[in-house]
Parts: structure tokens; C-alpha cells; sequence
């Protein structure tokens, strides 16, 4: 459903945030995307729908269902790559709640229902004529997420969506997207989220893939973890308790 190939990338400042990324991704999985701040998660998934280069390159490293992003195909792109930005107020931009999660299913075409829908998906029906920069950060991620669900795309790429839910927000959201049977990518520092959701998980630090495989065995991998800027997970404490390092008196 995506395949990266050898994508680097440097910001027009000169950084470069991202080296040598290859992966791909099958239908219907659902990836981890984990690394430390600054690892280049963000840039990384603003090239899965076209946002970055704001130049595609005549040597494509993008393929979303083995087309390369083009100028051409970026509609099409866009309408198969659902992406819910790190910050609610990228994402935002229309004075009500509705008229916002309306755009992109006006955009392309689908039913007007489909954004009362989703917002009852995300546990926000009532809200529709509520005004956008009035609600709680949690409230604005969620119509974000619903701006996303309401375009029914086949890949969801989520950048901390669970970033300013509360604990009950973040169980809903949770069991919401083990109902949607789409492909997703999940850039989160949550690896809690992580384990639930994600069966395979790729972590990235200073722009390159260190690691790629099944998510327990690398957040079970508490030397990995920690020279990656992370912890293992409480949650795998329990579950999987791992031997590797034992206490030394
Ligand atoms: P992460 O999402 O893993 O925290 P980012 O993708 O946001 O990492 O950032 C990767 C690197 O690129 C960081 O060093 C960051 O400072 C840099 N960076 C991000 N956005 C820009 C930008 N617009 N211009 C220049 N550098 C940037």
C-alpha cells in the first residue's frame, strides 16, 4: 500500500531530517512509527501524502498502491492518504465545526452525511455549529480526526493522536481505530497506543531507520529503547516481562 525508497530529506534552511528511509507497508497493517524528538517522524509523514517536497522530486521515493506521487495523481493521493497533522491548528481552518470536517468530503465528491458521521465517530455529535477556535485542544484534535475519517481514507496516517486526549479520549480513540480496517501509520511517543495497536513498529533517530519489526520485540528491548531517547512500556512489564538484564546487587 506504501513503499518508501530511499527518501532523504533537508528543509530549505539546510537541516537534514531525513536519510535513507526504506520500508513498505501491506494493506490493512498498522505500523508504529517511534523515535525520540526531532528523530524526523513529522517529516516523514508529511512525504506519505505529497505535503513534503513542496517540489516532488523527478525521482519519486513515495509510492502510495505502487503509483508514484506526482503533481499529477496528488488529488487522488490526497483522497486515498488521509493525514492528521501534529497540531490541531495546521489542520483547522474553516469558523465552524461542521463547515470544517465538511471540506475534504465536499472536496472529493461524497456524501454530506459523512461529516455528521464522523463526528458522532469521534464522540462529538452536537457540535457541529460550535466554533472551531472556541473548543478545547482535545476537542480540536478530535474534529481533526473526524475531518480525516469523513474522507474514508484508505490509509490513515496519524501524527500523536493521542496527544491532548484524556485518559477516556484516548480509550475512545483507541478502539476507534481498531474498528477501521484501513492501512495506518502511527507516529507516537503513546507506546502504550504502540503495543494495542500497532503489531509492527519502525523506530527512527536522526533521520534514519534504526529498527523495523514486531512491536514487542522492540519496545521489549530496553538497551534499544533507551539509546533512542525512549522507555519501555509499563504495559509490557506485565505482559511480557522480559529476562535480559537482570538486577545486580
Ligand atoms: P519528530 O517528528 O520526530 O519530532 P521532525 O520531523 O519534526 O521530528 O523534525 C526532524 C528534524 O527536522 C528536527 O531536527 C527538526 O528541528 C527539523 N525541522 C522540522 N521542521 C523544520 C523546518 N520547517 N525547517 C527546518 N528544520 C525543521
Amino acid at each position: 500500500m506504501i513503499e518508501v525508497r530511499n527518501l532523504s530529506y533537508r528543509y530549505p534552511d539546510g537541516k537534514e531530517a531525513l536519510r535513507d528511509i526504506s520500508f513498505k507497508v501491506a494493506d490493512g497493517e498498522c505500523i508504529g512509527l517511534i523515535g525520540p524528538n526531532g528523530a524526523g517522524k513529522s517529516t516523514l509523514l508529511l512525504h506519505l501524502n505529497g505535503i513534503l517536497p513542496e517540489r516532488l522530486a523527478s525521482d519519486p521515493a513515495v509510492f502510495v498502491g505502487g503509483q508514484p506521487i506526482t503533481e499529477a495523481n496528488l488529488p487522488e493521493i490526497r483522497r486515498q492518504v488521509g493525514l492528521l497533522f501534529q497540531d490541531a491548528d495546521d489542520q483547522l481552518f474553516c469558523p465552524t465545526v461542521l463547515e470544517d470536517v465538511a471540506f475534504g468530503p465536499s472536496q472529493f465528491g461524497l456524501d454530506g452525511d459523512r461529516a455528521r458521521q464522523a463526528l458522532a465517530a469521534v464522540g462529538l455529535a452536537g457540535f457541529e455549529e460550535r466554533v472551531t477556535p472556541h473548543l478545547s485542544r482535545g476537542e480540536k484534535r478530535r474534529v481533526c480526526l473526524a475531518g480525516v475519517l469523513a474522507c474514508d481514507p484508505k490509509v490513515l496516517v496519524l501524527d500523536e493522536p493521542t496527544t491532548d486526549l484524556d485518559p477516556r479520549g484516548k480509550r475512545e480513540l483507541k478502539d476507534l481505530l481498531k474498528r477501521i480496517p484501513a492501512t495506518k501509520i502511527i507516529a507516537s511517543h503513546d507506546l502504550e497506543l504502540v503495543v494495542e495497536l500497532c503489531g509492527r513498529s519502525i523506530l527512527i533517530d536522526r533521520g534514519t531507520v534504526v529498527a523495523d519489526g514486531e512491536t514487542i520485540e522492540l519496545l521489549n528491548n530496553e538497551l534499544l529503547m533507551l539509546e533512542h531517547g525512549l522507555e519501555r512500556p509499563h504495559i509490557l512489564m506485565h505482559q511480557h516481562p522480559h529476562r535480559r538484564v537482570p538486577f545486580l546487587a
